[in-house]
């Protein structure tokens, strides 16, 4: 055994494992922060760690299926099992299980976590604080990260459980959220991700509240957040934007280029039966009307969104008031969901009837089929242009990244071919060649 060796088996190892959204991820980076902070040391394989972390995500039956998965092989493997996440808000079905994790906390509950990690295997004497980056511990690439604003949700859809599982809005204030951002762009991150459960609801359960920024006060709010994180000079993304009018000021930031023109919105359906039953916010009759508005606004804006199909009572009308919609909208990226029922949701307690499976499968095949069609026209049309891309994943000839109108993980790629070498986080000017449904190629120049 090497000294090195024998330095490491003299830390504590947490094995984590996280499962679940962006915000889970968050709330993992979070935790693994306050873990590095207090000297334990993370390693992938849970044979060989003395406690286990299981990050859960609860809110599709399909997203507990793994977390359950993921709870026992932890327990196989390792035996010492820390369960927390968003499944931890209904630990019975945990317990009922796995009778011997050791501790179940719920989502956000870090204080807990720690406690239960330090109950299970005491921290090492030496905290080693030097070994944290004043930016905190980033799960994401180095030159992207996730930055939440708030937590919980003021919305009560009715096929979701996040706010019974996460509580009402409890937005972060403005300076903190500033603070947090400007640490990321100092330590090399450039583009920020923002995300919430209502990121244009940000600021209302603090009433617009002014913090402290630098010298100057900031409010609270949407609009004055995506100003001053602009200003910091990474690109800014906003994920999970309702269609509320006063989104229209954002937007005027994205056509000025302060903050990049891309939208996330969770439409999930077009017909008003649908979203009734759905209790959606916002004014979705009035939705196209605001697409089209945003786009006289910046015309070049990217629009991502989120649909669900097969929803209770959903009729063939509904569905192709669907299709309608969104030949109109004309989205540039579309994800779609075959409707679950999820455990504790009020929409199994519409009365409405079930879509037989098989109809769900045909109508969200429809559905793809005619997105893919104007993805697909959205993208040749990007075919001669100059694009600004952000390199993901060097390679040696070519290389793999994004433009401005595609979020990591969830949107598709540009492919760079490239003389010089490129890093990952370099942001190159490329001209677009070639198009094929979801992903562009070019040139950088
Ligand atoms: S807006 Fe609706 S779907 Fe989104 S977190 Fe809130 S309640 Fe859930």
């Amino acid at each position: 055994m090497n000294d090195t060796d024998s330095d490491r088996t003299a830390l504590p190892r947490i094995s984590f494992v996280s499962l679940g959204c962006p915000k889970a991820l968050v709330d993992s980076e979070r935790i693994i922060t306050r873990l590095r902070a207090e000297g334990y040391e993370l390693t992938r394989n849970h044979a060989g760690a003395d406690a286990v972390i299981v990050n859960t995500c609860g809110f599709l039956d399909s997203a507990k299926a793994e977390s359950l998965e993921a709870i026992g092989a932890a327990l196989n493997e390792n035996g010492k099992v820390i369960v927390t996440g968003c499944m931890g808000a209904e630990p019975e079905q945990i317990r009922d299980r796995f009778p011997n994790v050791l501790a179940i906390t719920g989502p956000q509950a870090y204080e807990s976590v720690l406690g239960a990690v330090h109950a299970a295997v005491p921290p090492a004497h030496d905290p080693f604080l030097d070994l944290v980056p004043a930016q905190g511990i980033k799960l994401t690439p180095r030159h992207y990260a996730y930055l939440k604003i708030s937590e919980g949700c003021n919305n009560r859809c009715s096929f979701c459980i996040i706010p019974k599982l996460r509580g009402d809005l409890a937005s972060r204030p403005a300076g903190e959220v500033l603070r947090e951002a400007e640490k990321l762009v100092a330590a090399g991150v450039k583009e920020l991700l923002v995300i919430s459960q209502d990121t244009s609801a940000y600021g209302l359960d603090l009433k617009y509240a002014d913090s402290m920024f630098q010298d100057r006060t900031v409010r609270t709010r949407f609009y004055d957040l995506s100003r001053e994180l602009g200003a910091l000079g990474a690109w800014v993304r906003l994920h999970y934007v309702y269609p509320y009018p006063h989104v229209d000021e954002v937007v005027e930031l994205m056509a000025e280029g302060i903050v990049i023109p891309y939208l996330d919105i969770p439409f999930q359906h077009a017909s008003p039966n649908v979203l009734k039953a759905m209790k959606r916010p916002g004014n979705q009759d009035k939705a196209l009307e605001r697409i089209h508005r945003w786009r006289e606004i910046c015309p070049d804006i990217a629009l991502r969104s989120t649909f669900i199909v097969g929803f209770p009572g959903e009729t063939d009308a509904d569905f192709d008031l669907l299709l309608d919609w969104i030949g109109e909208a004309k989205l540039d990226r579309v994800g779609a969901f075959k409707y679950e029922p999820v455990r504790g949701a009020a929409a199994n307690d519409l009365g409405l009837p079930q879509v037989p499976d098989e109809v769900k499968e045909l109508r969200y095949r429809r559905f793809m089929e005619k997105q893919q069609e104007i993805s697909a026209k959205k993208l040749a049309a990007k075919v001669g242009k100059r694009l600004q891309v952000i390199i993901d994943e060097p390679g040696p000839t070519v290389s793999k990244g994004r433009s401005k109108f595609d979020a990591p993980e969830i949107d598709g790629s540009v492919f760079v071919a490239s003389r010089r070498p490129l890093r990952a986080g370099d942001i190159v000017s490329v001209k677009i060649e070639r198009a094929d449904a979801y992903d562009l190629h070019g040139i950088a120049v």
